[in-house]
């Protein structure tokens, strides 16, 4: 048998060197995503077929996430986080995770203020007012600071104040106004609440459809969903209600993002970057867009949306979205102290 095992123990050995060149071989790219949508399967679809890399994808939690990506330590297979909310993506760079990238195309694609040293905006949503249509005249509520309108005592609805998207919101009262205010005013819309902060922004849109409250804020793609929603309750709740963009003669709609960055630990840099190039791309754009109904970050994009048409033109705030975090923790001791919760 000698000579049947030395075959046997050859072909082992040229199973394994297959083996080990087929792993160098496969080009993947380890992607860490809180975004969970259904329709970003086509982003990752697409940078597949323009690079040949394949994409393995690890959702969860947006904290999660980045508790994971710290306790993986340098083992971290990890190679492009992507996240929703601007101070989340900066809570990933303090906690030193992201590598610095320089790509000429991500600079030239991407407007100055939608991006940092070490992470992308890729997609935007913006933070409108809703009311009641019959109930409330939507002159009355212009701004962000008419919300602390005593006229609108009971009829205010809210998420909680510790969720991120009040967080930023908050964070951009803060640096346009000052903490004073910021405080003034979260007091003003404590007491004009019709019931206690709960449930999504999805709930609050059909709280106020429901005639549970009259004035709510959410972002523009839960709204863009309802509206392109073949359901009929659906359908009842956005005749419900109107749409105000607000601040449109100040600072503008409080914007947030969807975006990422590359680790500092990513084993495949290479690729990592290029997934970043590509979620720039005028394709991936339109994915963003026309997939979870956000706008694009790249100028002059065509988008096929009616929601996005419907909802129109706006002008949002220019504050650098790597600001908002700088504010994050002030805007939560404010909303505590004022009983934002
Ligand atoms: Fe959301």
């Amino acid at each position: 048998m000698p000579f049947a095992l030395s075959r046997s123990l050859v072909s082992l050995a040229l199973f394994a060197a297959s083996l080990a060149s087929a792993q160098a071989e496969e080009k993947v790219l380890n992607l860490y995503s809180a975004r969970h949508y259904q329709t970003d399967e086509a982003l990752y679809s697409g940078f597949t077929r323009k690079t040949g890399i394949t994409v393995k994808r690890i959702e969860g939690k947006e904290d999660e996430l980045l508790e994971r990506i710290r306790n993986e330590g340098a083992n971290s297979p990890a190679d492009v986080l992507l996240t929703v909310d601007a101070a989340r993506l900066a809570a990933a760079h303090e906690m030193g995770l992201l590598a610095p990238v320089k790509s000429a195309l991500l600079e030239r694609r991407i407007p100055a203020h939608l991006r940092t040293s070490d992470w992308f905006s890729f997609s935007l949503r913006a933070r409108v007012i809703i009311y009641a249509k019959g109930v409330v005249n939507p002159d009355q509520i212009r701004n962000y600071s008419d919300l602390a309108d005593p006229r609108l005592r009971g009829k205010v609805c809210s998420r909680s104040g510790s969720h991120p998207y009040n967080l930023s919101l908050m964070a951009s009262i803060i640096a346009h106004q000052g903490e004073v205010k910021a405080e003034e005013w979260a007091k003003g819309v404590v007491a004009n609440f019709a019931r206690a902060p709960k449930g999504g922004d999805t709930d609050q849109i059909r709280a106020v459809a429901a005639g549970e409250c009259a004035v709510a804020v959410s972002n523009t793609y839960y709204l863009a969903r309802l509206m392109r929603s073949n359901k009929a309750e659906d359908r009842q709740t956005m005749e419900r209600i109107g749409v105000v963009w607000p601040d449109q003669k100040g600072s503008g709609a409080h914007i947030n993002v969807s975006g990422g960055g590359v680790l500092k630990t990513a084993p495949h840099q290479e690729a990592a970057v290029q997934f970043l190039e590509y979620l720039a791309s005028d394709e991936a754009q339109r994915y963003f867009a026309d997939g979870n109904n956000e706008w694009p970050v790249v100028p002059g994009v065509k988008l096929a949306n009616p929601a996005l048409e419907a909802l129109g033109k706006f002008k949002a705030d220019s504050l650098p979205v790597g600001s908002l975090a700088m504010y994050r923790a002030k805007a939560q001791v404010i909303f505590d102290r004022a009983g934002y919760r």
